[in-house]
Parts: structure tokens; sequence; C-alpha cells
């Protein structure tokens, strides 16, 4: 599955938003015993109101949405580029994760130490970056030191990397992430493989007050601002609300919104801003026994997006039977749909569509 992991200085509410993560999968853990929970690690469902849609119309008996992973990283400390605190543990996991989530402190409380002694999200956003950049930089400069031999040998592959990492290392020096290096199509797929810290989607969590939760502040504005200006993300949170709601079932939870003046729980938004950050998009498989999302890379075609399901699914990949999530609803599901037409067969080289329903058919 892919993986966000949750970063940030100490007292700026991770704790807090994680534990809320955390009930919140262990409420929906009871549902499917599949799901494994760790104790720094929370499996939530992607919040989707289309799966519920088609489950009513086929009448499905059970309703498996698809889910997005989350892993609390503990451990940033001013210099962990040197190695200090859990500086190293630190980055290793940072590595493991495709999306960092990095919750800000946006909140004013006098009995709540911040670590610098004041409270400026925008500082310490870039407090952590300098950290992540330091480290990369230094692998930077391992890396090209073992590619010399090869680089000499004419490798091509290896010709290419050299001139990635230099191009990385020249926006690192300048004090850019490396996600914001322009790189051509066809370099792509040996630039995903640098593996580079700062190469990671972010999404800045901005954690606010509870009565600023609706509206935001001026520090998740001057946050999104920075967000807008470097490829970024950023949601605003209030990590109490969150941990209040995790408490509360989903009746009471939708009243505590409602006099919140939130239309929906943060969390919600933050899982949905996670899965789009991560380029990712859901299929649907709907039948009487279960309606189901499973999540694939945007630009995944047919025969992978099976194997999601089971390998065999994609080793022996026929066809897939395809109905665009707007006409199975609009047509009353599959037999409606099929009727209208509106059923294609599509082959090895379709891409799949976010809200697709799909049925595969494969040789076993
Ligand atoms: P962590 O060190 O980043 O994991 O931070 P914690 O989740 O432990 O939070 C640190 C302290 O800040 C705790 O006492 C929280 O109750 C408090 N806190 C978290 N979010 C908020 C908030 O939105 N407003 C206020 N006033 N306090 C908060």
């Amino acid at each position: 599955g892919f993986k966000t992991g949750i970063v940030g200085l100490p007292n700026v509410g991770k704790s807090t938003l994680f534990n809320a993560l955390t009930r919140t999968a262990a409420a929906q853990a009871a549902n499917f015993p599949f799901c494994t929970i760790e104790p720094n690690v929370g499996e939530v469902a992607v919040p989707d109101t289309r799966l519920a849609k088609l489950a009513d119309i086929a009448k499905s008996k059970q309703v498996i949405p698809t889910r997005l992973t989350f892993v609390d990283i503990a451990g940033l400390v001013k210099g962990a580029s040197k190695g200090e605190g859990l500086g190293n543990q630190f980055l290793a996991n940072i590595r493991e994760v495709d999306a960092i989530a990095h919750v800000l402190r946006c909140f004013e409380d006098p009995d709540v130490t911040h670590v610098e002694g004041r409270v400026d999200p925008v500082a310490d956003a870039e407090t952590i970056e300098t950290e992540l950049m330091l480290a990369d930089l230094e692998s930077i400069e391992k890396r090209l030191q073992g590619l010399v031999r090869k680089v000499r040998g004419g490798d091509k592959e290896a010709v290419l990397q050299e001139r990635l990492l230099k191009q990385a290392a020249e926006a690192l020096e300048d004090g850019r992430p490396a996600r914001t290096v322009a790189v051509a199509e066809d370099d792509r797929k040996t630039w995903q493989g640098l593996q580079l810290l700062t190469q990671k989607p972010v999404l800045y969590v901005c954690n606010v007050d509870e009565a600023e939760a609706a509206t935001g502040n001026a520090h998740s504005e001057a946050i999104a601002k920075k967000a807008a200006e470097e490829g970024a993300v950023s949601v605003v949170i209030s990590a109490r609300i969150e941990e209040e709601i995790s408490q509360l079932d989903a009746e009471e939870a939708e009243m505590f919104l409602d006099e919140m003046g939130l239309e929906e729980a943060g969390l919600d938004r933050m899982i949905r801003a996670g899965y789009e950050l991560l380029g990712l998009q859901t299929y649907f498989t709907v039948g009487p026994k279960e309606a189901r999302a499973w999540t694939v890379r945007r630009g995944t075609l047919a025969p992978q997006a099976a194997g999601v399901i089971h390998g065999d699914f994609e080793r022996g990949f026929i066809r897939a039977e395809t109905i665009a999530y707007d006409d199975f609803v609009a047509l009353n599901g599959e037999q409606g749909a099929k009727d209208a037409g509106k059923m294609r067969v599509e082959g090895k080289a379709y891409e799949v569509k976010d809200g697709d329903v799909l049925h595969f058919l494969f040789n076993a």
C-alpha cells in the first residue's frame, strides 16, 4: 500500500493527530479483519461517498473502502542530518514513505511550550526541510563518488544518474528541495529511483485552535502561500477536534461538526489530500457480495489495476468490462448500463479512469 509519513517538531500536535487517526482506524478495523495495526502505523479508510451509492444500487452485502497508511515518524530535531537525537533512524524512516505529511503548529497557547520559543510555522517548515536537504546533499555526494568508475566506463544509466544528481544538488545548494527540479519525461524513471528525501511530495497540516478550525488563521494562510509557491499542498485541521471526534459515534460526530461550523472531519480532508498528493485514484468492483474500492496510481493500465486485487488477475488478464461511475449511477447499475450500451470492453492498453466500475476476465 501507499504510505504517508507524519513528521513535525515536538509539541506541534503530532501525537494528538495520530491518536485520532489510529482510533479511527481501530474503530474501522472491527469491520476489516485483514487490517493490521502497529503502534506507529494507522491504516485508515479513504472517504468516498461514491462507494455507498454503488453498494446501494447493487444491493451489496458488504462495503469495503480502500485505505491509506499513515506512519508516525517521531524524533525530528534540528541537527537530525548530523545524526543528532534519533536523526539517522528518522531519516531512514522517511526514506520508506511515499509522501510526507508535515504537521505545523499554527495555534498560540502559552501553556504549550514551543521548542524555539515562538509560533512561526513557516520557520518550522524550513527547519525540517533544511535537515532533509542537508541529508540529501550528503547522500548525493556519496553517490556521485560511487558512480565515478561506471561513468568513466561509459555506462549510460550511470551517466544519466550523475547528471540528475548534479541537477538535484544544484537546487539544494540554492535552498530549494529536489521536488522543484523540472525533469524530462524520459528521465523520470531514473529520477524517481534516486530516492531523495526532498523529492517526496509534501502535505502541510496546519494545526489550529478549535475556534479557528473552520476559518484557519494568519499562520495557516502563510503556509498555504508557501505551499502554493513550491508545489506542495496544505490543509487546516484542529488536532484537538479530531481527537474528540474520534471518540464519538457517527451521529454524535455529525452534530459536533455542525456545532463547530465544519462540513466534514479534518482527518477526512487530510486523508483525501494525501491521496491526491500521491497521484492516486480509485476504481470499484461491485456485486451482490461486496462493493469495494481499490487504489491505483493515475495512469495505471488495466492489467496492473487487476493485479492490485490478485497477481493471477494480472498474469492471466484478458479484458476488463468497464462502466464509468456516472453511467453506473444514472442507469441504475450494471444491467441498465449494459442495456444502454455503456459497458465497454477494454483491453491491455486501457488506462483506468477514476471511478471506473470494473469487472476483470482472466485465464486462471
Ligand atoms: P507532539 O509533540 O507534536 O506529538 O504534540 P502533542 O500532540 O503531544 O501536543 C503537544 C501539546 O499541545 C499537547 O498538550 C496538546 O494537547 C496541545 N495541542 C495540540 N493541538 C492543540 C491545539 O490545536 N490547540 C492547543 N491549545 N493545544 C494543542
